[in-house]
């Protein structure tokens, strides 16, 4: 090792008359060594390794001199995470009357989340499934007693009794029995096995105890628990099930348990942050950020220490060099430069969230660089994000040296993975880089510095680089205006509900690549001065030259129930669902329907339904029309019903409809909509005021929650108007803080989930 350290020494005084230095892949190769030996324990945030982690990178900070740029003029910002942490060292072993044998942990047992410590050795108490519920006439616990000892019991409860017993046969319930009844821990099995391993009981952080451990064993285990005794599972679980009958007992059988396992809601932990503040008066108060996570995952219950080389001291390694690099050549960047080393990346994005939400320098923020497994590969260097930073990856593209630009692979992008998610959701340009080719040793002990190859953090150090002095330096204002909207824009799967002729629909958007216009609702041309058959003849043939049309239409794909509406659009390509206007081509004879919905015609809107009305209920007409559009798959979506009307369809219905409306049905038609699983879709009309509509859905949402719920526009959401009111009524949708899965249904999945359920 010590040859190969001499050969790879950094050569900081290299060549001093030479006007700019380069990046030191030899350099960044030494950060790297430095943060994956053994001594280092696997950098885990909220460990003491984690902390060795973050002292290195901030040395290293100091002794090149940048600024510091975290908290009260240090290197560090201190926040807190949830921290699950097991100490290296388990045991647990199975002692029976005749012999004594220890068990592999992962292979063959494991520490449930939220488990405590235990050191002892204490007999194991069968007790079935676990459920203590006396009030329900059904108590694994009756006759037993646990109190000192092991409770081992199976997932899930007894078929018979499943309803009866609700909510007690909850694995919270099971365990608050257990701690409640006084024993050490519980060890749970599955009741038949080859039901899948390694599977999570689902136990909760309000039960975490610090002296109550909770395990799980694979089936082997179980067996061998059973070895001697003149009983099996597979007989007191027919008992159990076929009876509805506990068939409890001490088994004579210990455990040997000991583990030290702790849960801390509030773990103190740190991102590494320098800086090199901007030259120019007004630009310095605009920021680059470039980084990547420091931390990694420590030590297994069995000791192996990941030393997470490639994931991710390599990434940390090159923001580093560059720091360094740029401090030697004494930059002076018009913007600021933020160098980051993020936290707790490995337990979700923690540190890079926490600089997100609290860095007030986020709103000035005009691109974030991360790296993340940036160590070995085919050379080729992918740089994601594009798709959300066009402006930023323009100039890029334009600026950034030929000899670079060879191996950039530039992509889409999006949140998922790593620290340039939560820079996305805030609205920052963020582009992910990640090495191209196979990643050895992925999460794995074997992550080690033998993996790295200097040639290839060169090639991602030179482009960060480069990409940096472009972005730092270049005049002009990159800052988009509502851009974390127009984040969700993008992100989210939108419907644009301007229901269009699909002759329209190709030619003015047949072309669009990466239109933020996910699913487009069209309607299939009609001739005006026909109905009945003639009208079906005309549709069918109509929908003849589908295919030849779409396939023309680069940009448009036309829906199907099994593909998703987000792979479309990733390949940059906007789903066409096909409908009706109205049900002219059906009404003499509703059993067409079926056939139509057989052509690819998933839905009608209708405007003119007074025919379907009677005397406070369905006309004779209605009776038969609307069973027959029940069993044809046909989702219905309703334009101007009186609340009488919509109340009839809420009742007679078998199958969900929509019902668009302007204003708030009432508190009653609200509660039979949920009840039954329609859709209210709430137009947001062509001039209707963007704050004012919100609180129409907020009101909604509160009533019907979002699954139940759409965003209707009229105005065609291709065009800069309709852009704009949307923009705005998200920007309300964020000032209330909803979550990305409220987005999902509002924008496009209530509405493909109801017609699902139509037509199931
Ligand atoms: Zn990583």
């Amino acid at each position: 090792m010590l040859a190969v350290f001499l050969l790879f020494s950094p050569s900081f005084t290299k060549d001093k008359k030479a006007t700019k230095i380069t990046f030191d892949e030899k350099a960044a190769w030494t950060y790297i060594r430095d943060m994956s030996t053994d001594e280092m324990r696997g950098r885990q945030s909220g460990q003491p390794s984690g902390v060795m982690g973050e002292e290195y990178v901030a040395s290293k900070f100091k002794e090149w001199g940048l600024e510091p740029a975290g908290d009260d003029g240090t290197y560090f910002q201190n926040f807190t995470i949830e921290h699950r942490h097991v100490a290296e060292g388990v045991k647990f072993e199975i002692i029976t009357a005749r012999e004594r044998r220890d068990f592999y942990y992962g292979d063959s047992w494991r520490i449930q989340r939220y488990s405590g410590s235990g050191h002892f050795s204490a007999e194991i108490v069968f007790a079935g499934y676990g459920i203590h519920a006396p009030e329900k006439k059904y108590d694994d616990y009756a006759g037993v007693d646990v109190k000192g000892k092991v409770v081992m019991f199976a997932t899930g409860s007894p078929q018979k009794l499943a309803k009866e017993l609700g909510d007690a046969a909850n694995t919270e319930k099971k365990i608050e029995a257990a701690q409640k009844l006084g024993a050490l821990g519980i060890i749970a099995f599955q009741p038949s096995p080859g039901t899948g391993r390694f599977y999570g009981i689902g136990v909760r952080k309000e039960q975490y105890d610090p002296d109550f451990v909770i395990l799980s064993i694979e089936s082997h285990v179980t067996d061998f628990i059973f070895k001697d005794l003149k009983t099996e599972t597979s007989y007191l679980f027919s008992e159990i099930d076929g009876k509805g009958e506990p068939q409890s007992f001490a088994t004579g059988v210990r455990a040997f348990v000991s583990i030290n396992s702790i849960f801390d809601e509030k773990r103190a932990t740190r991102n590494v942050l320098a800086r090199i503040t901007g030259s120019d008066k007004k630009l310095k108060d605009e920021y680059v950020v470039i980084g990547g996570h420091m931390d990694h995952l420590g030590v297994s219950p069995m000791g192996d220490v990941y030393n997470g080389a490639n994931d991710n001291a390599s990434g940390t390694a090159v923001a580093m060099e560059i720091a360094r690099v740029m401090k030697l050549n004494n930059a002076k960047p018009k913007r600021t430069v933020v160098f980051a080393g993020w936290a707790g990346e490995e337990q979700g994005l923690l540190g890079s969230r926490y600089y997100a939400e609290h860095s007030p320098s986020i709103e000035k923020t005009i691109a974030y660089i991360n790296m993340d497994m940036v160590g070995h590969g085919s050379g080729n260097v992918p740089f994601r994000g594009e798709y959300y930073g066009p402006h930023i990856w323009e100039l890029l593209e334009k600026k950034l040296p030929k000899e670079i630009m060879e191996y950039v692979k530039p992509g889409r992008g999006g949140p998922g993975g790593s620290d340039h998610s939560p820079f996305l959701q805030k609205g920052v340009p963020a582009f992910a880089i990640m090495t191209e080719g196979h990643h050895f040793k992925y999460h794995r002990p074997g992550d080690d510095i033998d993996l790295i190859k200097p040639e290839i953090l060169k090639r991602v150090g030179d482009l960060v680089y480069a990409a940096v002095q472009i972005l730092a330096s270049e005049p002009g204002d990159f800052i988009e205006p509502m851009r974390q909207e127009a984040y969700y824009l993008k992100y989210e799967d939108l419907t644009n509900f301007k229901f269009e002729p699909l002759a329209h629909v190709v030619k003015a958007h047949g072309d669009a690549k990466d239109s933020h216009v996910d699913l487009q609702v069209a309607v299939v041309e009609e001739k005006e001065e026909l109905s009945g058959a003639e009208l079906r003849a005309d549709i069918i043939n109509n929908l003849f030259d589908l295919p030849e049309r779409m396939k023309k239409a680069k940009g448009l794909s036309l829906y199907a129930p099994n593909r998703s509406i987000s792979m479309n659009s990733r390949q940059g390509k906007t789903t066409v669902m096909l409908g009706l206007k109205g049900v002219d081509s059906f009404r003499d004879n509703p059993k067409w329907a079926k056939i139509l919905v057989e052509q690819g015609l998933h839905f009608a809107v209708v405007e003119d339904s007074s025919f379907l009305f009677g005397d406070g209920g369905l006309s004779e007409e209605g009776k038969t029309f609307i069973p027959a559009v029940n069993s044809s798959g046909l989702l219905l979506l309703f334009k101007g019903l009186a609340a009488a009307q919509t109340k009839v369809l809420l009742e007679e219905s078998k199958k969900p409809m929509v019902f668009l409306e302007r204003k708030l049905p009432d508190k009653e038609i609200l509660e039979l909509i949920k009840e039954k699983e329609f859709v209210l879709g709430l137009i947001l009309g062509a001039d209707e005021d963007p704050a004012a509509y919100f609180k129409k859905l907020n009101d909604a949402k509160e009533a019907i929650g979002s699954r139940y719920l759409m965003i209707v526009n009229e105005n065609c959401l291709w065009g800069s108007t309709g852009k704009d009111q949307m923009l705005k009524v998200i920007s309300e949708m964020v000032k209330e803080k909803y979550e990305s899965m409220d987005f999902f249904y509002l924008f496009s999945s209530t509405f493909t989930g109801v017609l699902r359920r139509a037509g199931s």
